[in-house]
């Protein structure tokens, strides 16, 4: 398995935009180590030519833009990205899927619940359906023992783990969440068994895995 880290800030990026702390300070300044972060974003593959995006943050284009195997293509337009995943319906999470309108159509997969989220209160889904049909939505159950395949990369396996954490501030569960308005992820490589397990954000495992 192949992880490309597109981004490792927390939602606002490093420097935040309007943060005047001494560490945003001190980058602004050139006065620290400390190097620019953009937000939380990986990219997955098993075979280094065929990326999943999880979770597409409002910076994924310049992300895109410095990871060149993400950026290959052989004709004039493309990418190397095949499909997306998201965790959650949060904004630092899901922006991205705005700026990934010009590579439409493309797959994307989440739980019913995010899907729900991403159609009603926050309907990035049903605004993209106007750029050639928009995002390919499979919704993951969190309850199959079994996970989920992406057929671009065929020989990872998908995971989905519940974890407890608010829905977005928008959401009209904010403070009752679902089963499935935050998920992790356990990805395991088929050919050699060894899982990853990731989790962007703060929340908690619900349980132990
Ligand atoms: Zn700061």
């Amino acid at each position: 398995m192949r992880i490309e880290v597109l981004g490792s800030s927390a939602g606002g990026g490093f420097p935040q935009w309007n943060c005047h702390c001494r560490m945003c300070q001190s980058v602004r300044d050139g006065t620290s180590r400390a190097e620019p972060r953009t937000q939380s974003s990986i990219a997955v593959s098993d075979d280094g030519d065929n990326w999943v995006v999880i979770n597409a943050s409002p910076d994924i284009r310049q992300q895109i833009n410095a990871s060149p195997r993400l950026a290959r293509t052989e004709g004039t337009r493309g990418s190397s990205i095949r499909a997306v995943i998201v965790t959650d319906a949060q904004i630092d999470h899901t922006t991205g899927l705005l700026i990934l309108r010009e590579g439409l159509p493309l797959e994307l997969y989440c739980t019913q619940e995010v899907a729900q989220e991403l159609s009603t209160t926050y309907p990035i889904l049903s605004m993209m359906q106007h750029w050639e049909g928009g995002y390919q939505t499979h919704t993951v159950d969190i309850e199959s023992p079994d996970g989920w395949r992406i057929p671009a990369v065929p020989h990872l396996a998908f995971y989905p783990i519940s974890l407890s954490s608010n829905a977005p501030p928008f959401s009209p569960y904010r403070n009752r969440p679902r089963p499935g308005d935050n998920i992790g992820l356990k990805i395991v490589d088929t050919e050699v068994g060894q899982p990853c397990f990731m989790r962007l954000g703060w929340a908690r495992l619900s349980r132990q895995y």
